[in-house]
């Protein structure tokens, strides 16, 4: 299911008084360096949608890409890049934890993690905010390659036990220099953009 094909970059903002309306989004998230540049255009199949060669910590935007069918990818900024000043990386705090929490348009976040490093404090941080809303998260366990066979399917076993304190939280292993895992994340996605008539339960009947 290609849905990341026809991606657009729509805007950028930096502010959640800026935040476009939008009918359904799912947002990327991870710390600056994991590869979230490098999935999302391995996703789309695209070199430079969102750009992989820029200085860490310093893209501090919300992007917006369309995906069509009033869907959209939002690229949030990467966190944890210690040269960041402190207003900053307050202001960027207090924007991510409520964008996480109180955005009914999102649907799911994507959140990227280096499979050598996963879940570093700030990463359960993220996990922490979003959570509460009872959202699904996905984790891309990117840079596989950099692990043997072995080491990743530890990693990823790991990684889905300690998951289990979230909910509704699961994981994959990625690699954007192979291109492996995109069909994988590509379903669990697709999930969530289905018809918003889908993910209404069934009125429970009057006794
Ligand atoms: P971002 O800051 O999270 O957007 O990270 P980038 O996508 O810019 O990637 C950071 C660095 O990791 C770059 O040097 C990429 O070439 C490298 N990288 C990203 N994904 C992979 C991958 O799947 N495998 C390997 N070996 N390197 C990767």
């Amino acid at each position: 299911m290609p849905i990341f094909q026809h991606a657009t970059f729509v805007t950028s903002v930096n502010q959640l008084r800026d935040l476009p309306p939008t009918v359904m989004e799912i947002a990327f998230a991870g710390r600056s360096n994991a590869g979230k540049s490098s999935a999302i255009n391995t996703l789309a199949n695209r070199n430079r949608l969102a750009y992989v060669s820029k200085q860490p910590g310093r893209t501090q935007l919300i992007n917006f890409f369309s995906l069509g069918n009033d869907a959209y990818l939002v690229d949030l900024p990467g966190y944890g890049y210690a040269k960041v000043p402190e207003a900053m990386r307050i202001h960027w705090q207090q924007l991510l934890s409520s964008y996480l929490s109180q955005r009914p348009a999102l649907r799911g976040m994507v959140l990227v993690m280096d499979a050598r490093h996963p879940l570093t404090p700030l990463d359960r941080q993220m996990l922490d905010w979003f959570c509460v809303t009872g959202k699904p998260v996905h984790v891309l366990l990117t840079k596989s390659d950099k692990l043997s066979r072995n080491d990743a399917m530890e990693t990823l076993a790991m990684v889905r036990k300690e998951l289990q304190h979230w909910g509704n939280a699961s994981a994959q292993l990625f690699s954007s220099l192979k291109t492996q895992g995109v069909e994988e994340a590509e379903a669990v996605i697709a999930g969530w953009l289905q018809p918003f008539e889908n993910h209404i339960p069934d009125p429970v009947a009057e006794p």
